[in-house]
Formats: C-alpha cells, sequence, structure tokens
C-alpha cells in the first residue's frame, strides 16, 4: 500500500490554508493563527502550535508536515561568512551561505544566500553546482526552511537580527523554478510572516531567457543579478552553455524587457578570469553590450573551484585596472567584497555534497 504523501505547511500561503481548514471543517479564522505559526514564528513542529486545539492539531497531524531539513554541518570562514549543509527529508544535500554585516547600526544585517535546486543543469565550467548535475527543483517549502532554519540558529546563539536579506543565488537556476521561488518570496515577504521586503531579495539568472520574460511581467521590485561573465558569445559559450541556446543578443533583449517592464536597476556578474575576460578589448565590448541599460557590473575575481584549475585569478592590480578601465568607459562597475572563499561558500563555490565530514 502507498503512504500518503503529507501536505508541507511550509509552502502553504494562506489562501491554501484557507482552502484546507475548509475542508477539515475549521472554521476560517484558524488559518491566520496557522500561518502565524509556521511563517512567523517558524515553528518546527505541529504540536507547537499551542492555541489551535487538540482537535485541530490531530487532523493537522494525520494530513500535513512541516519540510525537515536537518543542519549536518556547519563551517566558518576565517571572516566571519557561515556555511551551512543541510539534508533534506528524501537524503539531497543543499547549501546556503550567511552573511553578518555589522558596523554602524543602520547598516547591520544578516543576509542569507539560500538555493533554489538541488544541482543546477546549467553546467557552468567555472562552479562547482554546475559540474554535480541537476537532481531537483526544491519546494516553496524548502526555499523558505533555509531562511527559518538559520533564523533558529542566530536565536540559539543570541543575535536579534533575523535574516533581513535574502540571494536567491546558490545552488541551481532560479529561472527554471519560478513558480516556487515566486511562492517562496510571497512567503518571506507576507506581512503576517516574516515580512523581508521585496526590494531586499536578489534573484540569480545565468540567462534563460523565456522565464526572464516571465519574470519581468510579474514587474517585481526585487533586484535581478544576470551572470555574464564574458563580454562575447565565443568567450561566454565557452563557460556557459545557456549561451548556446540564448546568445547575448537575446539576453541582452531579455535585460531590456526587464527594466522596460519594472524600471530596476539590473546587476550583472562578471567573474574575472586573468588572460580570458579581463582585456581591453573586453572593455570596449562590454561597453557596447550594455548600451542604454541602467545597470552595475560587479566584478569578482574568479574563486579557486576544483576540477576547474585552468581559471586563475587576476592580481589585485589587474582587477582594480579593469574596473578603472569600465568606469572610464561610463559603465558602472565595482570589485564585489569576497565572502567565506576558503570555506567554498563564496559565488560558484557551493556543491551540496557531504565530502570528507569533520
Ligand atoms: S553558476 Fe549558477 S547557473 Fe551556472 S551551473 Fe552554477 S548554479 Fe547553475
Amino acid at each position: 500500500m502507498s503512504e500518503r504523501v503529507k501536505k508541507d505547511l511550509r509552502s502553504m500561503g494562506i489562501d491554501d490554508m484557507t482552502a484546507l481548514l475548509k475542508e477539515l471543517g475549521q472554521p476560517a479564522f484558524r488559518a491566520k493563527q496557522l500561518f502565524g505559526w509556521v511563517h512567523e514564528k517558524q515553528v518546527q513542529h505541529i504540536d507547537d502550535m499551542h492555541n489551535l486545539g487538540k482537535g485541530l492539531l490531530a487532523q493537522l497531524n494525520e494530513q500535513c508536515e512541516i519540510t525537515a531539513m536537518q543542519l549536518e554541518r556547519k563551517q566558518v570562514s576565517k571572516d566571519g561568512t557561515e556555511k551551512f549543509l543541510f539534508q533534506l527529508a528524501d537524503g539531497n544535500y543543499i547549501e546556503c551561505v550567511l552573511m553578518r554585516y555589522r558596523g554602524d547600526m543602520s547598516k547591520q544585517r544578516n543576509t542569507l544566500c539560500i538555493s533554489s535546486q538541488v544541482g543546477c543543469a546549467m553546467g557552468c565550467t567555472f562552479c562547482a553546482t554546475g559540474q554535480g548535475g541537476f537532481v531537483r527543483n526544491l519546494t516553496a517549502g524548502e526555499i523558505v526552511s533555509q531562511v527559518y532554519a538559520v533564523n533558529h540558529q542566530l536565536i540559539e546563539e543570541g543575535d536579534t537580527l533575523p535574516v533581513g536579506n535574502v540571494v536567491l543565488m546558490g545552488m541551481g537556476e532560479p529561472m527554471l523554478n519560478l513558480d516556487n521561488v515566486l511562492k517562496a518570496v510571497a512567503l518571506l515577504n507576507d506581512p503576517q510572516g516574516q515580512q523581508i521586503s521585496i526590494r531586499r531579495m536578489t534573484v540569480s539568472t545565468c540567462g534563460v531567457v523565456p522565464q526572464m520574460k516571465a519574470f519581468a511581467d510579474k514587474k517585481l521590485d526585487m533586484v535581478l543579478a544576470v551572470s555574464l561573465h564574458a563580454p562575447n558569445d565565443a568567450l561566454r559559450s565557452g563557460v556557459m552553455p545557456v549561451n548556446n541556446r540564448y546568445p547575448l543578443h537575446e539576453l541582452m533583449d531579455a535585460c531590456r524587457y526587464y527594466q522596460k517592464q519594472t524600471r530596476n536597476r539590473i546587476t550583472f556578474e562578471y567573474a574575472l578570469i586573468a588572460g580570458f575576460n579581463d582585456q581591453p578589448e573586453h572593455v570596449a565590448q562590454l561597453k557596447a553590450l550594455l548600451k542604454g541599460l541602467d545597470c552595475h557590473l560587479n566584478i569578482i575575481p574568479v574563486n579557486p573551484v576544483a576540477n576547474t584549475a585552468q581559471f586563475s585569478r587576476p592580481d589585485r592590480k589587474q582587477v582594480a585596472a579593469f574596473v578603472k578601465a569600465l568606469q572610464n568607459a561610463g559603465l558602472n562597475a565595482s570589485v564585489r567584497e569576497e565572502k567565506g572563499t576558503d570555506i567554498d561558500g563564496a559565488c560558484g563555490q557551493l556543491r551540496g555534497k557531504v565530502t570528507g565530514k569533520q
């Protein structure tokens, strides 16, 4: 006999919960209470929802569950960046990375970089996740659970700031799991839940054009970060297979469409690789490519990833010279502060496997 699949409460919004409670013959006002327990208080067990009454708790236990995710390992970088490895209910692993920004009060924040898929199908050659291939999409509940699980850690450690900024730039291509990503964004933004401002959430893409257009049509005030990494098709196709399917002119059309729909500035991520995409002609190509777009270029000196020894990191001087040349060409560009390189927590280093557990 096949086991009945339980409904995941963390994947449910208020409308889903209202419908569920109606099915269970419960009064409508319970939906708001249930939503508060799940998405504001972030309870980990149904029995912790004290004011719902024994009858409803029994019904919920019978039909529903709360996404189970076990913290398998936490690593702390020399610069304070923390990487969490979580095991999902089906045994797969995902990672997320916490950056605690301190300094003056107005700038204090906890930013969490979260995953949207187990593995990734896009195969970018400089990326550890891409080397492992695609396994499956995360549910909306699994996406928000990364935030809730890290919030529990923060509370345990006495950190009074919950996660306030979310970056969908961990494992996976968010545009290929767009429905669940958008549902998770709405749940995290909900005034009855974590109330994380949409403007404090960033979604990244390697350039999946049709989904970028669908995302643009939602007209959300989220930050869109496009992984560009090369200034022309020949170079880009060499490191990002997605470019064969959606070459740069199509990607730029999608970016222009996004900007027309949202009026939001776009961030372009550019992993700087010595002798590959850091030459003077590349500055001119970038200038032509990005003409007319309101955008910012994040220049990220490439991180060391196992099996990609062909990518060498430019030295500080080369990086500074490249950024200066971009600025002189009239582009908004800066070097992105790197975090967590020593624990493989930086961009392109997440892998999602337990290797050599210590
Ligand atoms: S860089 Fe992003 S899109 Fe490319 S393989 Fe890695 S996770 Fe996937």
